[in-house]
């Protein structure tokens, strides 16, 4: 499990006569947890698409260890990157455990069942999401926040050097978000993650990458990009940023009391 090198050269995506994404320059070096975060709309999904080859960039290219991913074949590039998507699939009849156990089949051949090495990955990603409990309970059955588990769980399984994820906290209790940011920061893989909560993101990301209408406005670390004036012109919020008291990285308190000073 390399960590990967992700690199977006210029990418853009126009639907219709709409830039969603725009001449985007992004570089993920081997083992390096980038956040993506921005307002609703920004374009960080349609980003990351491009990344997991949902969706081909209309200008630039998107390269992993220098190579083109859409000039690798599907099964290339699931062994070297796995995503975690913003919008669960159902997955009907299938258990937790068969929906875990999918990570696996990019290293199979068609019909091949999972040996014991599988399963011994399988049961680890089960029990590293904290699901173990509910591998036999139909997957459509669960809580966001769990399924939200049981599919970074899928990626884990695929053991990948690089991993996309998309809000990947969002249904999550406070425990489990932790949890995620956690496994995911100590796997040494490369990851870029859509993450709303820049305190979680200065906590556990080496990076910050902000964007704003489809375009990259601010990206660097965490001290860095995290400014009151920043946050007023990306989010039209007022706030303070100071240090966190126990680990010095950049915390923000909001402003609730006052009006948006856009
Ligand atoms: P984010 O993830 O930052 O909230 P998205 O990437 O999901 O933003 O969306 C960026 C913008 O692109 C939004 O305005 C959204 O409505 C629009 N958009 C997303 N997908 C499509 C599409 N297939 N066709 C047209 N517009 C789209
Ligand atoms: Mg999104």
């Amino acid at each position: 499990m390399r960590p990967g090198h992700l690199r977006a050269e210029h990418v853009g995506v126009a639907v219709a006569d709409r830039d969603l994404v725009r001449d985007v320059v992004l570089d993920v070096t081997p083992g390096e947890v980038v956040a993506l975060t921005g307002p609703n709309g920004a374009g960080k999904s349609t980003l990351l698409r491009t990344f997991y080859r949902a969706r081909r960039p209309t200008s630039g290219r998107v390269l992993l260890d220098g190579e083109d991913i859409w000039r690798m074949s599907g099964r290339r590039l699931a062994r070297r990157l796995s995503a975690v998507v913003q919008e669960p699939p159902g997955e009907f009849e299938l258990t937790v455990y068969e929906v875990v156990a999918m990570g696996r089949s990019p290293y199979k051949r068609a019909f091949q069942g999972d040996d014991a090495a599988d399963r011994r990955i399988i049961m680890d990603a089960l029990d590293a999401l904290d699901v173990t409990a509910l591998a036999q309970a139909p997957f459509d059955r669960l809580s966001g926040g769990e399924k939200q588990r049981v599919l970074i769980a899928r990626a884990l399984a695929q053991r990948t050097g690089t991993m996309v994820l998309d809000e990947p906290t969002n249904h999550l209790d406070l425990r489990h978000q932790l949890d995620v940011l956690r496994l995911v920061r100590g796997l040494g893989v490369t990851a870029v993650i859509a993450l709303h909560d820049l305190n979680l993101a200065a906590a556990f990301c080496d990076r910050i990458c902000v964007m704003r209408a489809g375009q990259v406005v601010a990206d660097g670390p965490p001290a860095q990009v995290l400014t009151p004036a920043l946050l007023t012109e990306v989010y039209q919020v007022a706030a303070d940023v100071h240090a966190h008291p126990r680990t010095g990285v950049p915390q923000i308190s909001l402003h609730p009391d006052q009006e948006s000073p856009s």
